[in-house]
């Protein structure tokens, strides 16, 4: 077997081929490949000659068709297995058909003079503005189907077909360079068996949305797009970071079996998730769960936990092609709000920037995103989106238990500023009579180390704080979190970043405040042990830990942690502390 992604070794005669990466989202998966890549196309306003509107029509003409056929193929591959998937692309055929649509077009052509693409762009933004100015939600949501139908013209205007994650063709392994919140946000999950792409580490956000969904994934694996062929064949280890491409049947069928094996061990592991987050010596944690998305797969398990610690609100950002209106947020706060009723939900404003951007925000270009104007950073440029999400937030309030949470706090002029925006926010309300609930806590993320250092200043000045270890570990350790030639520096077990911990938990109990971790580590049993250890008693992580965290909450003594966490802070190497906790836990998990 040939090895590539960092290692190679080549055995004669075995064509079979395997790829290292990262396995960020354990488990096992067989399918077929779906290579993925978006393309948007960039579209600038143009003018033609009058000679050359015959030929501007004539490709007009030529693109719909094109289009048309496209999306032909799409329905008849789907109308025989997913019914409902292919009502979407009916729909789309329909819009391609519209007369109002082609004879506003031709106009553009014939007398205004437009290219092509300047044509179907203008034309399809004055349906879009109409249907979202509507006050009829179905039409609302028909933008998103205009949105798409632009984009499929633009490209078959370049002889191009579309990618969409949002109804793939059958179960595949999608493969792709980089996987960003847009394209995951409306991903077809069912048929999604597996993520592999070139870049991304542990804590990247692909990782955490493949997480999230409990999809295996291998990540960070260099020039996997160019070695696959789309469709082949290929068999995903999501434990020890392979991807294989083989036609040795009895190694398929020996990775069917493990898939199957994982699941079921997943199908166990989740009796715990209901179960009672309490310690052997009695103490309660509490379990909270992060959201990225709020469809309702995401809300299905609020009975389970304590509240939601992370509402990351960059969904509804990523996965729109402008700036969600005060109403689309209100809207979808109030469906998690009302949904964990008297349960905390910590909304987290948004945070843009780092790998996140977004297609109608003009960003500068940054040497260095993860330490630029990121998140409130951007906020505080841009106040009147931050207005807009404030506003938001506070008139769903009367709906649950929000707690606000902003993140990317340095400095406490930061806070200051941000809570003087929530202020302004509050007393707009309150003088257009909008009513919006006293009740709502106001709180903020570490993940600056100069928030942690400060976190008896901190402590002082809200109501509560989460620990955002993904990026404090990164600029604790000056360690690129996307970058994979860095990630063995990246220690899910610092003793740097510990000694960090204890410090803030330490501060915040004394003054009775609440203290969480929404980070990565709060979901993976060895790192929580720890955290319990260091008095944060308050975890929030993707749904799919859940189960395993529980587990591992209900077969350890508070005490034990506490003794754990003592060592952790005295020890020198990250290894030294990994294996410490890992043999406890695996002695521990044996035993009970
Ligand atoms: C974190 O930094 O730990 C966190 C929860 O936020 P994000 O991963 O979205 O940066
Ligand atoms: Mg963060």
């Amino acid at each position: 077997m040939t090895e590539r992604g960092g290692l190679s070794a080549l055995q004669e005669g075995d064509a079979s081929m395997e790829y290292k990466g990262n396995p960020v989202s354990q488990g096992y998966a067989v399918g077929p490949v779906y290579l993925y890549s978006s393309v948007v196309p960039e579209v600038t306003e143009g003018r033609i000659e009058a000679a050359q509107v015959e030929n501007t029509l004539a490709a007009w003409a030529a693109a719909k068709a094109y289009a048309c056929r496209d999306l032909e193929a799409i329905c008849a591959r789907l109308t025989a297995t997913q019914d409902n998937k292919a009502a979407i692309f009916h729909a789309h055929l329909s819009l391609l058909g519209d007369l109002a649509i082609d004879e506003e077009i031709r106009m553009q052509i014939q007398d205004g003079l437009s290219t092509l693409d300047w044509a179907i762009q203008k034309t399809f933004d004055k349906f879009i503005r109409r249907m979202q100015r509507s006050k009829n939600r179905l039409f609302q949501e028909r933008a998103t189907d205009f949105r798409d139908v632009r984009q499929r013209l633009l490209l078959a205007a370049r002889g191009l077909s579309p990618q969409s994650l949002r109804s793939l063709p059958c179960p595949c392994i999608i493969v792709t360079h980089e996987l960003m919140p847009t394209d995951t946000a409306n991903m077809d999950r069912e048929n999604v068996l597996g993520i592999v792409t070139e870049i991304g580490g542990d804590t990247s956000h692909s990782a955490i949305i493949a997480r999230s969904l409990g999809i295996p994934a291998v990540l960070g694996v260099p020039g996997i797009t160019d070695a696959l062929a789309p469709d082949a064949l290929i068999a995903l280890d999501a434990v020890k970071g392979l991807v294989l491409d083989t036609q040795d049947e009895a190694l398929l069928a020996s990775y069917r079996v493990k898939a199957d094996d994982y699941r079921r061990y997943l199908s166990e592991l989740l009796v715990y998730k209901s179960k009672e987050p309490v310690t052997r010596d009695g103490s309660y944690v509490q379990v909270l769960q992060n959201l990225a998305s709020v469809g309702a797969a995401d809300l299905s398990d609020a009975a389970c936990v304590d509240g939601v610690g992370l509402l990351r609100t960059e969904f509804l950002y990523m996965g729109s092609d402008h700036l969600p209106t005060e109403q689309e947020q209100f809207e979808a706060y109030r469906t998690v709000l009302s949904t964990f009723k008297e349960k905390p939900v910590t909304l987290r404003t948004l945070d843009i920037g780092g790998d996140k951007t977004l297609s109608y925000l003009p960003m500068e270009r940054e040497l260095n995103p993860f330490l630029g104007e990121r998140a409130v950073r951007l906020c505080f440029r841009h106040p009147d989106m931050f207005r807009t999400q404030l506003r938001a937030a506070l008139r769903a309030s009367v709906y649950g238990n929000l707690w606000i949470m902003f993140p990317m706090i340095g400095t406490m002029e930061d806070i200051r500023r941000a809570k003087a925006a929530l202020e302004e926010a509050k007393a707009e309300l309150r003088a257009e009579g909008v009513p919006f609930s006293d009740e709502v806590k106001v709180g903020v993320m570490i993940e600056i180390p100069s928030a942690g250092l400060l976190a008896d200043l901190v402590a002082e000045d809200v109501d509560f704080a989460s620990i955002g270890s993904n990026d404090l570990i990164q600029y604790t350790l000056a360690v690129d979190r996307m970058n994979q030639n860095v990630a063995p520096y990246y220690q899910d077990f610092s003793p740097a970043v510990f000694r960090l911990l204890r410090y803030i938990a330490q501060e915040f109990n004394r003054r009775g405040k609440a203290i969480s971790v929404c980070g990565e580590l709060g979901g993976k049993p060895e790192a929580a042990l720890l955290l319990m250890g260091l008095g944060i008693t308050k975890l929030s992580m993707n749904a799919s830990s859940v189960a395993a965290v529980k587990k591992m909450i209900r077969s350890v003594s508070l005490e034990d942690a506490r003794e754990l966490a003592q060592q952790a802070c005295s020890a020198s190497y990250a290894e030294e502390i990994e294996h410490l906790v890992k043999s406890f836990l695996s002695q521990k998990i044996d035993e009970s």
